[in-house]
């Protein structure tokens, strides 16, 4: 099977045409970086099926970053039958830079001209015959996002990789092009393929190519003795680099013919809009309401503040009476869409269990099958799935906030900040994936070339809370919200999230600053241009994500609450206990044992006898953190129907029905969510992390470090909600151990720099 290979800048729509080709769904989005390691699928609209390569995106083939060394070897020693060189046509000169260091390698190319549909939007053209004609491979007009010209691209593809392509190279004619051949000459004597290629890299004196080739590489520095360019004095590297950008401007630029005025309009839109959302002082205020208004959508039961003024209840607003009370408001307001949908589903799954009960009931099944079927499996099922909705609109945001190009905005005015703390804004694109699911997020954090930035990134990440930790936020807060009386769950879920990117942001400075001390290399990283959010890219996203829930909730979460329920209903010498009797079963003599741990925190044994509830729930969450709410759900069935009725609960009714149990208060209950957000996270991410981290060591010590902060993080909250005087305690240790830290590093800490180039290559 033929293989071709996909290479182009960060951001040039590499996966989007991929994603287009092979008919997959991997992750688009709209930053560099997100796709850190080459992924592979299949072509099948030809007869003859061809194998595509999706590598990850470059601004040069020099060895600076993981992305380039992965790219550069896949091309160089893997020899695809084509590179499909993606280039943005809407930022031509500067993509055009790789298209002419991969010319340098005998490999056929051809470059696909992406985005043309911007182009010719802003009423641009580009004339790609006569580009064609100049860099000597075929050029393709194509738009990856709207499925054009890929036919064309793939037929001529197929047509240019029959015959084998020697390297050429556009320094030709330049200062150091006899050196370059000498190179070559002496490249090509000791057999090494590709000797243009090298031989170019060699006379940059490209870490890598000097390691292969020292002998050939002495000649270079020789010569580089006897060498003094005006402009570059003898730093070839730099000398190569301009002669390509020369070379691009003189023949290639004139390709495209510009409307000038559109494209300066747009350009100064974009740069207005910018110049407000990543402004110095107002940037991270707009991102905090922004972030607000995604939260207040998603989960608030006072949409529109009618019940916070009082609106509601007069006669002219009243809910009462009208079809889809409760569904769509209550006497503390009208909900919000993502209540709206809550409520939906919620109705239905409670008719659904209520069948299902009344079926098993008038059948005749022994009680002890209904209350498996009835509260272990549908209770502890529901009461995760209510919330599918949810979770599915908060994406939605963040999708929406992500594509737009407005999150690498996030990225870059949080990366002014915090450069000086030795953490790159590179560091916060896989954190903020970390929103989505921390497997992914860690895998990205390849990104990363120190090591140290990337060990403490790994071990932040789960802090940035992800979807399965959603249900814990949002039941939580909704009981919170029921028993204070207010409609302000969203408050408090917002709340949990910025105190998780808080925490995050501090645990990093201190091991920044200790333990995991390194510098954060120079690079460089575009602001992506702003972009329409794309409804079918947006649909696969959240179908994939539903896929993914569903398939959770009926393996790890089913099995899990199966489990829960007959630990739950068994003692210790192994005799069945009904609902009322589940305080005896080995779940809660396990859970009582552990009890006095939580103490500290909230949830221990101060709760009494149902306490042990808490501890069991936050225990499950490490299998998988939906299981925390799902073990709720479960429990409160069994605590519900021993006193009422046999009946299913939901998140947030289950909740309300352990305060009611317990007695737990607001504080503990707080500090209950974000033990369980900061702690340990799931197995699959505690895997993930494991196989990133460098040694056994320094996993062991993550471990460590995840429940010692989720343990010092919620005890504050707990001690400060209930006796606010140990305030000043907290402050007084913080203060010390900063002092500590400050004299301890005197002088020690210098991080590199980190320059953003806007989209018309200036530099900020
Ligand atoms: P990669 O980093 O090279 O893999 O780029 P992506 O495939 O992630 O795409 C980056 C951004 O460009 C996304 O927001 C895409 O929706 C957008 N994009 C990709 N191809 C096109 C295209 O042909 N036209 C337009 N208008 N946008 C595109
Ligand atoms: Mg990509």
């Amino acid at each position: 099977m033929k293989r071709f290979a996909l290479a182009g800048n960060p951001n040039s729509g590499k996966t989007t045409l991929f994603n287009s080709l092979t008919g997959s769904t991997a992750h688009v989005g709209n930053w560099p970086g997100v796709t850190v390691d080459k992924r592979e699928g299949v072509y099948k609209k030809l007869k003859e099926q061809i194998a595509i390569v999706d590598l990850p995106g470059i601004y040069s083939l020099s060895p600076y970053t993981p992305e380039e060394v992965i790219s550069r070897n896949y091309i160089l020693d893997e020899k695809p039958d084509c590179v499909i060189n993606i280039v943005d046509a809407t930022n031509l000169e500067r993509n055009l830079y790789l298209t002419t260091q991969l010319l340098e390698i005998d490999v056929p190319v051809i470059v696909a001209l992406n985005m043309i549909d911007e182009v010719k939007k802003a009423g641009d053209s580009i004339d790609a015959e006569k580009l064609e004609k100049k860099i000597g491979v075929p050029v393709v007009e194509v738009s990856a996002l709207k499925g054009e010209g890929i036919d064309i691209l793939m037929k001529r593809a197929c047509e240019c990789c029959l015959k084998p392509r020697k390297g050429t190279t556009v320094l030709e004619g330049g200062a150091l092009m006899h050196l370059v051949r000498d190179c070559k000459i002496a490249l090509e004597g000791a057999g090494v393929g590709n000797a243009l290629f090298h031989a170019v890299k060699l006379v940059e004196l490209d870490e890598l190519e000097v390691a292969q080739h020292p002998q050939a590489a002495e000649t270079v520095q020789k010569f580089k003795e006897t060498f003094d360019d005006e402009t570059f004095g003898s730093d070839f590297e730099a000398i190569v680099a301009d002669s390509r950008y020369k070379y691009i401007s003189q023949n290639y630029s004139n390709a495209l013919v510009r409307n000038s005025k559109t494209g300066k309009e747009k350009l100064s839109r974009s740069d207005k809009a910018d110049r407000i959302l990543t402004h110095r002082i107002w940037g991270i205020p707009i991102f905090l309401v922004i972030l607000f208004a995604v939260f207040h959508l998603t989960f608030s039961e006072d949409f529109l503040y009618l019940g916070a003024m009082g609106a509601l209840g007069k006669d002219w607003v009243s809910l009462e009476g009208l079809w889809g009370e409760g569904m769509f408001g209550s006497s503390d307001g009208i909900a919000s869409p993502g209540v709206i949908l809550f409520n939906l589903l919620d109705s239905i799954t409670s008719s659904v269990s209520d069948a299902v009960s009344s079926a098993m009931t008038n059948a005749g099944a022994a009680q002890w099958a209904s209350g498996l079927v009835v509260d272990g499996v549908l209770g502890g099922l529901f009461s995760v799935l209510s919330f599918l909705p949810q979770i599915l609109v908060l994406f939605m945001f963040f999708s929406l906030l992500e594509d737009s190009g407005y999150m690498a905005r996030v990225a870059f005015i949080l990366d002014r900040i915090f450069r000086k703390f030795g953490l790159s804004g590179r560091a916060f694109m896989p954190m903020i994936m970390g929103f989505g699911c921390s497997v992914p997020a860690m895998t990205n954090t390849r990104t990363l070339a120190d090591e140290n930035e990337r060990i403490a990134t790994i071990r932040v990440i789960p802090f940035f809370s992800c979807g399965a930790k959603l249900p814990i936020l949002t039941a939580i807060a909704g009981g919170i919200a029921q028993i204070a009386g207010a409609g302000n769950a969203d408050v408090i879920t917002y709340g949990m999230y910025v105190l998780g990117i808080a925490v995050a942001i501090c645990a990093v400075l201190l091991m920044r600053s200790t333990t995991m001390r390194g510098e954060v290399p120079p690079f460089i990283m575009e602001l992506p241009a702003y972009r329409m959010p794309q409804a079918h890219s947006l649909a696969m996203l959240l179908w994939d994500k539903v896929k993914h829930f569903i398939k959770k909730a009926f393996t790890i979460i089913l099995a899990s609450t199966i489990v829960i329920w007959f630990v739950s209903h068994f003692s210790f010498d192994w005799k069945f206990l009904t609902d009322d009797k589940i305080n005896d079963s080995i779940l809660a003599g396990a859970g009582m044992l552990l009890q006095p741990l939580f103490t500290p925190v909230g949830f221990g044994s101060q709760l009494g006898e149902w306490g042990w509830v808490f501890v069991v729930a936050a225990i499950t969450g490490l299998i998988a953190k939906e299981n925390v709410i799902a073990t709720f759900g479960t429990l409160a069935a069994c605590i519900t129907s021993s006193f009422v009725a046999d009946e299913a609960l939901g998140g947030v009714d289950s909740v309300v029905q352990m305060i009611n149990a317990t007695g737990i208060g607001v504080p503990a209950l707080i500090a209950f969510i974000a033990f369980n957000m900061l702690t340990i996270p799931c197995f699959a991410a505690v895997a993930t992390a494991k196989a990133e981290m460098p040694n056994k060591k320094k996993f062991n010590f993550t471990l460590l470090f995840w429940i010692a902060t989720s343990y010092i993080v919620s005890a504050m909250i707990y001690l400060i909600g209930e006796w606010w005087w140990t305030l000043f305690i907290w402050l007084a240790v913080f203060a010390a151990v900063i002092t500590l830290i400050v004299f301890h590093n005197k002088g020690k800490l210098n991080f590199g720099r980190m320059a953003w180039l806007k989209k018309d290559g200036r530099s900020e």
